[in-house]
């Protein structure tokens, strides 16, 4: 069966931010038509949006999916539930946020799902982990993830976990 490797951005700043990306990573690996190629490091940044808010802990994940960008999407909403997300303000905390922000070289713009995510390009929590697993990968429209993160160059973006194989 055709499978398509999709990017998924995962943050959090409630209810032990770390523990809850850990647990998402651990729910992306047991997804059903899904099979977890990598998974990035932790990383900690400021709020976006809403200040009066904890910091994020973020990370990104490469998926080989048989499913389509609409059942992976819903895939993500069941993770984002089971771990209490509640939606209440724009950008406002949350439990776990588990966004799309690639799938293949496929776009989609529809009232449910866009992908490229929007913000991929502009969000250090976003390319800093994406870069770490895929500074080379295709996206449709856009730099690979490694020329993004050289062009933000210096940001407030910390990096929690040593890379993996280091030294
Ligand atoms: P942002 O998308 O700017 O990061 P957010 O993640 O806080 O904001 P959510 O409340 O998680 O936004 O999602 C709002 C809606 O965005 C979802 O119901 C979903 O239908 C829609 N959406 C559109 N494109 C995407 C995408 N690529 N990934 C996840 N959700 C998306
Ligand atoms: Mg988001
Ligand atoms: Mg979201």
């Amino acid at each position: 069966m055709a499978t398509v490797l999709a990017a998924v951005g995962i943050g959090s700043n409630l209810e032990d931010p770390e523990a809850q990306v850990r647990s998402a990573l651990q729910a992306l690996e047991t997804l059903p038509g899904c099979q977890l190629v990598s998974a990035s490091s932790l990383y900690r940044s400021a709020p976006m949006g809403p200040q009066d808010q904890p910091d994020y802990i973020n990370a990104a994940a490469l998926l080989e999916t048989t499913l389509g960008p609409h059942a992976l999407l819903d895939a993500l909403q069941a993770v984002e539930r089971a771990h209490h997300r509640v939606r209440e303000r724009h950008w406002g905390p949350r439990t776990l946020d588990l966004d799309l922000l690639t799938f293949g070289r496929i776009c989609v713009a529809d009232t449910r799902l866009t992908v490229p995510h929007p913000g991929l390009t502009l969000r250090a929590f976003v390319v800093f982990p994406l870069a770490e697993i895929a500074p080379e990968l295709e996206i449709p429209g856009l730099p690979a993830p490694g020329t993004l993160r050289e062009r933000m160059g210096e940001t407030d973006i910390v990096r929690l976990t040593p890379p993996p194989h280091q030294g």
